[in-house]
């Protein structure tokens, strides 16, 4: 049996029809850029995740950035961020000339450990960005405790886990601006690139809006100097069909969870992820750790079942950020991490004989020797 690690045959090949429909729409329209689509998934979008405001942009990664540039983040500040999160949330602090601080995750729920927060801050410290990681809420209680004790703003990286929750509260919904990706791998997933920033403040949307279409609020009258990082028309209108599915694909993930979950409990020396019992988890990644993950990939691969590893090397170490001077060691949790973890297939459409087929080759596995 081959399982890829990941298909889209069970998500958006039945939608098909829907899809086709949406863009015959969209082409007969004719208008092809910040149109009736765009607004009509920004509102769609902002009631999915409870929140005032949507506004819809290019991809995650300028989502990230614009949340920053709309709270006026800039050169001389830090902004907090967890040790193993993709490059993409140190990318935005770059951007807009702030220096990251990294605060190590807790090794159970690989969030961003709150208790480590407190110690990293400074009186550069503008801002935290913590990061839903695989799909799991951070402990959003916490964080958000810390932020209003030290006056800092919170940014949540919302690229994996929409539809989470801490304690009833939806991620995406507790921040001051808050951003998604709707990249074709994530949760919610366009035909191409897309993402938005979500929050309750009409005064941050509003830059929003204005930072993704050159800076501008009335045509050719340019207020600050923005940038073009807007969602297609065309893309929204394929998310307005999908958003709807996504609470029945987020059940089919978290059904493959538990089936996984099941069936590798006590198989060789694999670590199977844990849900803080506040949060939620939508398994946008199902994670495992083991110290023979090299070679369980290898096996894997050579028997069919497609794995990735998210991530291979933690922001501090790569080339890019050899500036900020973190030698190997500086970050223990994130280098443990990224040595050790493996993702496994999980997509909406996935079988119970699929699952049942992955655990028996990773039991085969460590038979073997
Ligand atoms: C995917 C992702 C992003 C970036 O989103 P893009 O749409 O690919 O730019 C940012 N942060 C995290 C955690 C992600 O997984």
């Amino acid at each position: 049996m081959n399982i890829p690690f990941l298909s889209f045959a069970d998500t958006n090949k039945p939608i098909k029809a829907d899809m086709m429909n949406a863009f015959e729409q969209f082409f007969d329209s004719a208008w092809y850029i910040l149109g009736n689509q765009v607004q009509k998934f920004e509102q769609e979008y902002a009631q999915f995740n409870q929140v005032a405001h949507c506004v819809g942009l290019s991809n995650g990664l300028d989502a990230l950035h614009i949340a920053l540039m709309a709270l006026g983040i800039g050169k001389g500040d830090e902004v907090i961020v967890p040790s193993n999160t993709y490059i993409a949330t140190v990318l935005a602090i770059s951007y807009v000339g702030a220096t990251p601080v990294f605060v190590e995750p807790d090794i159970n729920m690989y969030n961003i450990d709150p208790s480590k927060i407190e110690q990293a801050i400074t009186p550069n410290t503008k801002a935290m960005m913590p990061v839903h990681l695989y799909g799991q809420s951070c402990d959003m209680e916490s964080i958000m405790a810390i932020a209003q004790k030290h006056q800092l703003f919170v940014v949540e990286d919302n690229a994996q886990s929409q539809g989470a929750m801490f304690k009833g509260k939806i991620t995406g919904s507790w921040g001051h601006i808050n951003g998604t990706s709707f990249y074709p791998g994530k949760n919610l997933g366009a035909l191409g690139d897309a993402g938005a920033v979500t929050t309750n403040d009409t005064e941050l949307a509003k830059k929003a809006m204005v930072l993704r279409n050159y800076g501008s609020e009335k045509k050719y009258y340019n207020e600050v100097i923005g940038h073009n990082m807007r969602l297609d028309e065309c893309q929204a209108s394929f998310l307005s069909v999908k958003l709807p599915h996504l609470s029945n694909w987020t059940k089919q993930r978290q059904d493959i969870a538990a089936w996984y979950q099941i069936g590798l409990q006590g198989v060789g020396d694999l670590i199977l992820p844990q849900t803080h019992p506040d949060a939620t988890h939508v398994y946008h990644l199902y994670v495992v750790r083991t110290h023979r993950r090299d070679t369980l990939q290898e096996y894997l691969t050579a028997n069919g079942i497609g794995t990735l590893i998210h991530y291979p090397i933690p922001p501090h170490l790569q080339k890019a950020y050899v500036h900020l001077g973190l030698k190997k060691g500086a970050l223990p949790i994130a280098e443990e991490i990224a040595d050790t973890c493996l993702s496994l297939p999980i997509w909406p459409g996935m079988t119970k004989e699929m699952v049942e087929h992955i655990s028996t080759s990773i039991a085969q596995f460590y038979e073997r020797k």
